[in-house]
C-alpha cells in the first residue's frame, strides 16, 4: 500500500517507463502476438491476500502484459482507424486521475463543467459549424450515436415513448457502408433492426439520396413513420461521404431528425479545405466525431454537438432528490445530456492538446498525414498486379492484387487474405481489410500522431515485398 508522501518515488519508475515505451515503441511488433487464453493463465488464479512490491508488479507488467498489447500508438499501426494520442493528452490523463473527480453535475466540480463547455465551442467553431450547436463530451461516438437516435424517438412520437414505451412504426434510415453502431442504436433504443432501412450506395460508396427519398415516400405511404436519418462523413469501410446537402434537403422537407457520423473524418473539418464536407449543415440536428481518433487526444474522447440542447435535455433528465442544487438551470449538468451519470473529466486533455498544439499546429499535423498518404498512393500505384479499387480521401487508400486477366472472387480473395498475413508477418506493420463488392481489400490508414516519411517508406518497401513474393507463389502455383 502506497502513501500519497512517496509519490514522487513511486512515480519515477513509471514515468521511466513510459518514456522509454514511447520513444522505443518500434522495438515492439505492432500486433500482439500471443493465442487466445495465453495470458490469462499466465495470471494467477487467485487474488494476493497480502502486499506485493510495485517493483514485482512492474516487471510482471513488462513480463506477462506487454506481450500481449497491441501497440496503437507504433508508427507502423496502420489497421481500422486509429485512436492516436500524444504527449500533451498522456500529461493531461495523469493529471485527470489524479484528481479523480466524478463530474457529473456541475456542482460536483464546475471547472470541469465549464471547460467542458469551452473546450466543444472551440471546436465547434473551428470545425465550420454553426454557432446554435452545443456540444457535450460522450466517451464514444456509439453512444453519442444512441443518444441522438433516443432524442429522435422522442421528438417523433412527442416524448411520450420514454413513458409508455416505443411504438412499432418508426424508421431509421442509413446506408448499407453505415457503421455497426447505428444497428445496435437501433435495437437498444427499442426501435427494432427491422425497422432500420439500409439505403444503397453508389459506386463511391456514398448513400444515394434519390433511393432514400423513395425509401421515405414508401414508408410515409404504407402509415409508417420516419424517425431519423444518419449520414457519415467517412465511413469505416473506405472512408465515403454521404451527400449531406440532398440528404438534408429531404431530412426538412419531410421533417425529419438529421444525425451525422463524422467519428473519423469529422477531425478534417479543422482544414477549410474539407468544409464542403457539412454542406446542408444548417438542416441537421446532431453531430458526432471522436478526438480521441485523429486529433492526438487519448481515448475516450468523444464530441456530440446538437442543434436543440433543450430536446436533448428534455430526454434524458431525472432528478432525484440527491441530485437537487440551487445551481440547477444556471449551468449546465452534463448528466442530463447522455446515458450514463457518472463522468470522467475529459475536457482536460482536449486543453491540453489544443493549446499545446495550438489550431494551426493540429492542422499541420493532419496536412502531414494527408501528405504521406498522398506519396504512398502515388507510389504504390505504380506496382505491377496491384489495383486500387476506390478513390484514396484524406488519409486513406485501399489496394488488392489483382494479376492480369482475374476477375473472381473466390481466387482473389484467399489471395489477398495471404498478402495481408505477409505484410503484417513482420511486426513492422499492422494493416487491416474490408470488403468491397465482395472483394477482399487491404486498408491503409497513415495517422499515428508521430508517423513520418521513414515509416512510410518502410511500409511501401515492406508492401511492395510482400506483392512479390506473393504473387510468385501465386505464378508457380497457376
Ligand atoms: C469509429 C467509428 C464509430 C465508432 O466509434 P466509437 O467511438 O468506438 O463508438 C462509429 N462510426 C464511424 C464512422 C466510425 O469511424
Amino acid at each position: 500500500m502506497l502513501d500519497p508522501k512517496d509519490f514522487k518515488k513511486h512515480s519515477d519508475p513509471v514515468v521511466a517507463w513510459i518514456d522509454h515505451y514511447l520513444n522505443d515503441i518500434t522495438k515492439f511488433p505492432v500486433k500482439a502476438r500471443v493465442a487466445p487464453g495465453e495470458i490469462y493463465k499466465t495470471i494467477p488464479q487467485e487474488a494476493p491476500l497480502f502486499p506485493e512490491a510495485m517493483e514485482k508488479i512492474m516487471e510482471d507488467l513488462d513480463n506477462t502484459i506487454l506481450p500481449g498489447i497491441t501497440h496503437w500508438q507504433h508508427p507502423g499501426f496502420h489497421a481500422y482507424f486509429p485512436a492516436n494520442s500524444s504527449v500533451e493528452s498522456v500529461l493531461a490523463e495523469c493529471i485527470t486521475s489524479a484528481i479523480g473527480a466524478q463530474c457529473m453535475i456541475w456542482d460536483t466540480s464546475p471547472a470541469a463543467a465549464e471547460l467542458e463547455q469551452r473546450m466543444v465551442e472551440w471546436l465547434r467553431d473551428a470545425m465550420g459549424i454553426p454557432s446554435d450547436f452545443e456540444g457535450v463530451i460522450q466517451d464514444s461516438a456509439s453512444s453519442a450515436s444512441l443518444v441522438a437516435l433516443i432524442t429522435a424517438r422522442e421528438v417523433a412520437t412527442g416524448f411520450r415513448s420514454n413513458e409508455e414505451g416505443v411504438p412499432n412504426n418508426l424508421r431509421i434510415y442509413c446506408s448499407t457502408e453505415t457503421h455497426s453502431s447505428i444497428e445496435k442504436a437501433v435495437g437498444v433504443c427499442g426501435i427494432g433492426k427491422r425497422n432500420l432501412v439500409k439505403v444503397e450506395t453508389d459506386t463511391r460508396m456514398q448513400m444515394d439520396p434519390s433511393l432514400l427519398g423513395k425509401a421515405i415516400k414508401q414508408d410515409l405511404e404504407r402509415g409508417m413513420k420516419p424517425c431519423a436519418v444518419v449520414a457519415t462523413l467517412g465511413t469505416t469501410g473506405t472512408l465515403a461521404v454521404d451527400p449531406l446537402k440532398e440528404i438534408a434537403a429531404l431530412c426538412k422537407k419531410h421533417g425529419i431528425w438529421l444525425h451525422v457520423d463524422a467519428a473519423y473524418a469529422g477531425t478534417a473539418l479543422l482544414l477549410s479545405e474539407y468544409r464542403w464536407m457539412i454542406e446542408g449543415i444548417e438542416e441537421v440536428d446532431s453531430f458526432v466525431f471522436n478526438p480521441h481518433k485523429w486529433m492526438f487526444t487519448n481515448f475516450d474522447c468523444s464530441v456530440y454537438f446538437v442543434k436543440d440542447a433543450p430536446l436533448l435535455i428534455k430526454t434524458f433528465e431525472v432528478l432525484p432528490e440527491y441530485l437537487k442544487t440551487k445551481s440547477r438551470g444556471r449551468v449546465n449538468d452534463y448528466r442530463d445530456w447522455s446515458v450514463p451519470l457518472g463522468r470522467r473529466f475529459r475536457a482536460l486533455k482536449l486543453w491540453f492538446v489544443i493549446r499545446s498544439y495550438g489550431l494551426e499546429g493540429i492542422r499541420e499535423k493532419l496536412r502531414e498525414h494527408i501528405r504521406l498518404s498522398n506519396f504512398f498512393v502515388e507510389t504504390l500505384t505504380s506496382v505491377e498486379g496491384l489495383v486500387m479499387p476506390v478513390e484514396p480521401f484524406l488519409n486513406f487508400s485501399c489496394f488488392r492484387l489483382q494479376p492480369d486477366g482475374i476477375t473472381d472472387p473466390v481466387r482473389l480473395n484467399p489471395l489477398n487474405e495471404a498478402f495481408l498475413e505477409e505484410i503484417n508477418r513482420s511486426g513492422e506493420l499492422y494493416l487491416t481489410h474490408t470488403k468491397i463488392d465482395g472483394f477482399y481489400t487491404i486498408r491503409m490508414i497513415i495517422g499515428q500522431t508521430y508517423v513520418g516519411q521513414k515509416h512510410v517508406e518502410l511500409a511501401l518497401e515492406r508492401i511492395k515485398k510482400a506483392a512479390l513474393s506473393i504473387l510468385n507463389k501465386f505464378g508457380q502455383n497457376g
